[in-house]
């Protein structure tokens, strides 16, 4: 990492030819090359009006003509001096303003590092800084809207509110440390107990708004599964509302896996296609067959296709049945091919698994299916109504800082209940701290925020 009190700039619109491009400048010399590059006068600008001049090389030839946006810090994205430079979109021309920039004294940004200055300066914290890439990276509608809640600094405040109310107890328990000889305690046990216990219960619920978070954030990876010729490609086609995958009268044709994301109810899924599970001597079967497993495993939700036209159920579910339950993964039975009938033996397969039945082929029962996978994915839609009061982690970061200040408070209220001197709870208290404030970026060090800005792009 470079000086922070070096002036950055880079393009901050994606490469590639657009209506304009936007070169941004940020940090102390932001303003003075901004102004020499649009023939400005510095003392007489103002901050957060546009203007609009010819932006010039150092050789006096024109480059552009573009739009200047002034910011002054602290008011600005970064905190520091920013100026947005406006031009036409066309990368030749976007590239040639930047390298004037750089001439002038800036140097060029590394990956996110104008929202690394942002989070430096207190303009956001490490889960605002999240929310910024999950809205940047959304591809679907709840994927939006889980970043926008993040970026609004929701879950910051409230692990703030909680860390605010560890530490009051953690600096009593360290003051009596400081009179052990007297056996005095400035900290009322009943009231520790008390906040311990109310602090677990909001950690344990934040730790687990994971499992929802990550789906409504990254998709939910939806695996399909069932016997050769069920109508598994079918169905994905079904879904994508498309002739993506291959589907043929040929038992075992699908012998890759075949991906697909789809936005079902404002949620992003993420289809595999799978071959068909069977017995199987064929040796290209057989790989498949092996990569539907470890699927299986890595599955959010399994679909089971069964065909319900035929006349006995095909030998393999059961056993499908049976690995998909020990994978542990959320599960819907989808009996296919209605429009050919219905057999008795469907209705006591996959016995208290949530099921459907429909005709891929003809669409009956879509409609009922789509409703049913959002569902079980993330709730139903009248329940997640509610959902700005409730917690929502969305990054494996966040997760497991989480989980680690959970065990922390855990191990704290057995000092507690053992009767162990006040250090042992003030040192799990601490840990406890430290993990909530590494969520929100209050406690952090380079290597963290490396690891999160590493999957910025550059001019973020
Ligand atoms: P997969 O091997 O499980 O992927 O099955 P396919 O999607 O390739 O379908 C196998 C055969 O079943 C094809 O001939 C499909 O047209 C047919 N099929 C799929 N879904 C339905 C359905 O809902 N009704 C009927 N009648 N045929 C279907």
């Amino acid at each position: 990492m470079k000086s922070v009190e070096d002036t950055i700039a880079a393009i901050a619109t994606p490469p590639g030819t657009g209506g304009i491009a936007v070169i941004r400048v940020s940090g102390a010399d932001a303003w003075d090359i901004a102004c020499r590059l649009g023939l400005l006068q510095k003392e007489r600008v103002e901050a957060r009006r546009l203007y609009v001049r010819r932006i010039r090389a150092r050789s006096g030839e024109v480059l552009d003509e573009g739009v200047f946006a002034f910011f002054k810090g602290p008011e600005s994205y970064t905190g520091e001096d920013v100026v947005e430079i406006s031009c036409h979109g066309g990368r030749l021309v976007a590239q040639r303003v930047l390298e004037e920039v750089i001439h002038a004294g800036a140097r060029v940004a590394e990956k996110g590092e104008f929202t690394r200055r942002a989070f430096l300066h207190g303009k956001m914290d490490l889960t605002q800084v999240e929310g910024v890439e999950a809205i940047v990276e959304a591809e679907s509608e709840a994927a939006l809207r889980a970043g926008l809640r993040l970026y609004e600094g929701t879950l910051g405040r409230r692990l703030r509110a909680i860390r605010e109310e560890l530490v009051r107890f953690a600096g009593l328990l360290e003051l009596e440390l400081d009179f052990a000889e007297e056996d005095v305690e400035f900290a009322s046990r009943d009231e520790l107990r008390e906040l311990l216990g109310r602090v677990q219960e909001e950690v344990r619920r934040a730790v687990r708004s994971y499992r929802k978070g990550k789906r409504l954030v990254s998709g939910v990876r939806t695996v399909i599964v069932g016997p050769p010729n069920v109508g598994k490609s079918s169905l994905l086609n079904a879904l994508l509302e498309e002739d993506r995958a291959l589907v043929t009268e040929v038992p075992g044709t699908t012998r890759d896996t075949v991906e697909e994301a789809v936005e079902i109810g404002g949620v992003l899924f993420r289809l595999v296609d799978t071959a068909g599970l069977r017995e199987t001597a064929d040796r290209v079967e057989i790989l498949g067959i092996d990569r539907t497993w470890r699927e299986v495993e890595k599955a959010d939700l399994v679909l089971l296709v069964v065909d319900g036209s035929v006349e006995q159920a095909s030998g393999e579910i059961e056993k499908i049945v049976r690995s998909v339950e020990d994978a542990g993964s959320d599960r819907l039975l989808v009996v296919n091919k209605i429009d050919r009938g219905l057999r008795d033996w469907t209705r006591s397969v996959a016995r208290g698994w949530p099921r459907v039945e429909v005709s891929a082929l003809r669409g009956e029962g879509m409609e009922k299916l789509e409703e049913l996978l959002v569902e079980i994915a993330v709730g139903r839609a009248d329940e997640r109504q509610g959902e700005e009061s409730e917690w929502l982690v969305t990054t494996a970061r966040q997760y497991e800082a989480l989980v680690r200040a959970e065990e922390a408070l855990k191990r704290a209220e057995k000092t507690l209940e053992s009767g162990l001197s006040s250090e042992f709870t003030a040192f799990e208290l601490r840990e406890a701290l430290d993990a909530i404030g590494e969520v929100t970026g209050d406690v952090t060090t380079d290597e963290i925020l490396d690891r999160i800005f590493e999957n910025f792009c550059i001019g973020k």
